[in-house]
């Protein structure tokens, strides 16, 4: 059978650009090769830079309101587009429908957002800072600016960067993750159609040799990246020795607390969407539940049981929970910390390694299959504790009160999202306040801020300090400008030779 080429988005256009270089694609629910994506070497990506540093100042100089016409037609195109996107994202991903239509659902909040820009740009003004001068700010695009992404979230991950930064003024160069490249080119072809002029979004497929190209231009003034932690560390520091602005978002490793006087079957129900949806492959998904005092005798039977009733499919199948693991290379890392995890001693309650993909439905024998895994008496010195699994396990840690349940998160490195599930409004008080986490839930599993308030985790979570999206998106994307100004009727005759203070 033959597959089709998936090339890049350049200038308005589909482009093969000049390498020779391909990787497959694979559907993970069949394991078949769907297409070959095209990996641009550095010639490509200074086409594609060229491109958008054409396009930049005739964006820039275009009225915010007339950039958010455009935003409002990309949102009118992607809502009539959102189910092609969703099934995209299914093929090449692998998570459940429903789930991709959620995570387009998701990344169409931030157009909402960007659509706002007008308002968001607005600047600041103080009148008469001395007499007969006036000083005000106003924020200005910076450039050709990159984004990297992960495969996780082939959508809305750009869609945390690119409707802000294209909104703000800027051109912007999307290099999305080789695993699952599809999704932008149609993102490419709605911005488009919407009437972006050519050359300001544009997409280079690609990997380490594209990034490598895009963090050393001297045309591209901000990368965002999100992915994880080591390659995000490798880009914070390269971009910054090349004068980049970079926020560089990394992996997680998050915990839900389940206090003793929690709803334990709202606590279950959280644990098993949090930690098995998306197959775990979520930077915000739950990865280590943390029992306190009695919860855990109490839980883990419920744990279990459910663990073992997922229902696991192609995601296309509407009643899917979960779906395959995204490569074969990731389905191995994943079986090898549940082979460390038995090997440290933590007691393994239920064993995805048992799933078969026959049981997921027909074709699906030879996918990335794996079932939903369960550990009991996991400890912070095991590796399945300490590094990100980014698969289907949970890992359930006891902690004897609140303040060891706080402390223990408090020692992890990673802290990006974390969760606390209590009736004690106190405990919820302290939790949200001591814990040194940069996104928290009370009673809320996955707490991923709505588009306005932005998204980030603390300590290797994320390297940078701007969050994406939000108003700290808008700032990124732009640099402030301060003007001051008088009027020569205003000003007195003769040279200041002193620090000028007002008058
Ligand atoms: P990844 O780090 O392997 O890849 C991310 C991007 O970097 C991709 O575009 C990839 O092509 C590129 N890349 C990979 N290796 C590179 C290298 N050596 N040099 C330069 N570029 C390189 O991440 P992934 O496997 O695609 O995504 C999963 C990871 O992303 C997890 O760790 C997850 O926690 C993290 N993630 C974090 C967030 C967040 O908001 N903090 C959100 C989603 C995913």
């Amino acid at each position: 059978m033959s597959v089709s080429n998936i090339h890049h988005f350049i200038n308005g256009q589909a482009a093969a650009g000049s390498a020779s270089r391909t990787q497959d694609v694979f559907n993970p629910a069949s394991g078949a090769v769907s297409a070959r994506v095209a990996l641009a070497n550095a010639a490509d990506v200074d086409a594609a830079v060229a491109a958008a540093q054409a396009a930049f100042p005739a964006w820039a100089d275009t009225p915010p309101i007339r950039r958010a016409r455009v935003m409002f037609k990309f949102l009118e195109l992607v809502n009539q587009h959102k189910d092609e996107l969703a099934r995209l994202i299914t093929l090449e991903h692998g998570k459940v429908f429903t789930d991709a239509q959620g995570e387009v659902a998701r990344g169409i909040d931030i157009i909402e957002f960007a659509c706002g820009i007008p308002q968001l740009l607005k600047g600041d003004f103080t009148d008469q800072v001395s007499t007969g001068m006036d000083n005000w700010t106003i924020r200005q695009p910076l450039g050709v600016v990159a984004g990297i992404t992960p495969f996780n979230f082939p959508v809305m991950v750009p869609m945390w960067m690119f409707p802000v930064a294209i909104a703000a003024g800027n051109s912007f160069v999307l290099k999305p993750s080789p695993i699952d490249p599809s999704p932008a080119l149609l993102m490419g072809e709605l911005l488009k159609q919407a009437g972006l002029p050519d050359g300001v979004f544009n997409v280079v497929q690609g990997d380490k040799e594209a990034v490598d190209a895009l963090l050393v231009h001297p045309d591209v003034k901000a990368i965002s990246f999100v992915g994880s932690t080591p390659i995000a560390n490798y880009i914070y520091e390269t971009g910054a020795h090349h004068g980049k602005r970079v926020q560089a978002l990394g992996g997680a490793k998050n915990h839900m607390v389940v206090m003793p006087d929690a709803d334990l079957d709202q606590a279950v129900d959280a644990l098993i969407g949090a930690a098995y949806g998306s197959a775990g492959e979520r930077c915000m998904a739950i990865s280590v539940a943390v029992l306190v005092g009695d919860v855990g005798d109490k839980i883990m039977p419920l744990l279990k049981k459910r663990a073992e009733a997922l229902k696991i499919k192609n995601g296309l199948e509407l009643d899917a929970e979960m779906g395959p693991i995204v490569t074969r290379v990731a389905h191995e890392r994943i079986t090898g910390y549940i082979e460390a995890g038995e090997k440290e001693g933590a007691k393994l309650l239920v064993d995805g390694r048992s799933f078969q993909g026959k049981a997921a439905g027909a074709g699906c024998e030879a996918g990335f299959w794996l079932g939903g895994t369960l550990f009991d008496h996991v400890t912070a010195d095991m590796k399945i504790y300490k590094e990100e699994i980014f698969g289907p396990v949970l890992s359930c840690v006891r902690a004897k009160d609140f303040g060891e349940a706080v402390q223990l998160i408090n020692d992890h490195e990673f802290g990006n999202g974390t969760s606390c599930f209590t009736r004690d409004g106190n405990v919820a008080r302290e939790f949200a306040r001591r814990i040194q986490v940069g996104m928290v839930g009370i009673n809320v599993p996955i707490p991923v801020p709505m588009a306005w308030q932005g998204f980030g985790g603390w300590k290797k979570s994320l390297f940078g300090d701007m969050h994406a999206y939000g108003e700290e998106g808008v700032r990124f994307y732009t640099k402030q400008k301060s003007i001051m100004q008088r009027w020569p009727e205003s000003i007195a005759k003769g040279a200041e030779f002193v620090m000028p203070t007002a008058k």
